[in-house]
């Protein structure tokens, strides 16, 4: 491993002046996923910045009536804070899909949004990989491609998907990310915060090396809002990422979607906003057939990879299931 110097400011303008001055400088949040790509040799820091004293760790209620979640907030007191549970209930849903009781103890906000992909591929330094390194090719469209995306892959670049479950919620729920670089601070809307891999797979946000997450934030619930759920596909019950997920809110009014956000996880580089979806199904009865109809207007986009070591087309049915299933509890009340 390659030594690294370690600075805990006190101020967050001095943790962004310390990232920004050094290329080689990483922040360090709860360490859950940082931690391990250092012992992999994944990232090769020259100095850790540790944000524990920089990002705040409450829930804070905002004047127009959503909330503010300090990126230092741990991953278990968001899900368990009553106001989360009641009013954005996709959000503690996601959280407490993911991970274990002990990581999301040690886990916090931003770090969560700006933890790395889970490609296989990108965790072992012995294979190529274009996310590690550009000047690589893609291992996992010739090898083990089951976990990774079906929609935005356009090109024969990097099909790693995103790993976090909150950011599917987030997303969803039209939050905002709150930022503050080297130039000032200020907000990047959740669908904007992630992206595709393009020219840059090496890139997972649309940060700078230096811009710092300092909250998220929450809007105002709507019908819609209250009415969310998070539903996670994956190989085991508990403590494992998913193969599929779906963050939805819903509000049916007399038989007729009156509003609708949908965002899949495990199927993009970045949480997918399901917009194609949304807008075939606003104004439409709730039903099965207008659900299945208005996801396979969605994947109509969808190229799986066809791997000879394990291709990823089983999600195409997989996504379909979940959310035509997960619309259908949310319309009857019983998501
Ligand atoms: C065994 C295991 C299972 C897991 N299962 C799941 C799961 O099912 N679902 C899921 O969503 N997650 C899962 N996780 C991932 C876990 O949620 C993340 O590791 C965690 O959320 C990262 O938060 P952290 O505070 O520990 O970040 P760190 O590891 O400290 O940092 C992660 C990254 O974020 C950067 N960073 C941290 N804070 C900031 C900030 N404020 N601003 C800018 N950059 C920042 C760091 O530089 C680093 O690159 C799992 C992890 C493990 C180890």
């Amino acid at each position: 491993m390659r030594p690294f110097t370690y600075a805990r400011p006190t101020e967050a303008s001095e943790a962004v002046a310390t990232l920004a001055a050094d290329p080689d400088a990483r922040f360090l949040a709860g360490g859950t996923n940082l931690l391990d790509h250092l012992k992999l040799g994944v990232v090769e820091p020259s100095q850790l910045v540790d944000v524990s004293r920089v990002t705040s760790t409450t829930i804070e209620d905002l004047p127009d009536g959503g909330l503010r979640i300090g990126a230092g907030v741990p991953n278990s007191d968001l899900a368990a804070d009553p106001r989360v549970r009641e009013r954005y209930p996709a959000v503690a849903a996601a959280i407490l899909a993911g991970a274990s009781g002990q990581l999301r103890n040690m886990a916090s906000t931003g770090g969560n949004l700006l933890q790395r992909t889970r490609c296989a591929y990108f965790a072992d330094r012995t294979t190529p990989c274009t996310k590690r390194d550009l000047s690589q090719g893609c291992s996992a469209r010739e090898g083990w491609a089951r976990y990774h995306a079906i929609l935005g892959t356009a090109g024969d670049g990097c099909i790693a998907t995103h790993p976090s479950d909150l950011a599917v919620a987030l997303v969803a729920l039209d939050a905002q990310v709150q930022v503050l670089g080297p130039d000032g601070a200020r907000t990047v809307p959740a669908v904007a915060f992630h992206r595709l891999p393009g020219d840059d797979p090496t890139r997972d946000t649309v940060l700078a090396h230096g811009d710092l997450v300092t909250a998220v934030d929450l809007p105002a619930t709507t019908p819609a809002v209250v009415n969310s759920t998070y539903r996670k596909v994956r190989d085991r019950a508990s403590y494992a990422f998913a193969l599929v997920s779906a963050a939805i809110a819903l509000e049916v009014r007399d038989g007729t979607v009156v509003d609708v956000r949908i965002a899949l996880g495990s199927v993009a580089h970045k949480p997918w906003r399901a917009s194609t979806a949304e807008a075939a199904l606003r104004g439409r009865p709730a039903t099965d057939e207008e659900f299945r109809a208005a996801i396979a207007a969605e994947l109509e986009a969808a190229v799986p990879v066809d791997s000879p070591l394990g291709g990823n087309a089983y999600k195409i049915p997989l996504v379909t299931g979940t959310v035509v299933s997960t619309l259908r509890a949310l319309a009857g009340g019983t998501a």
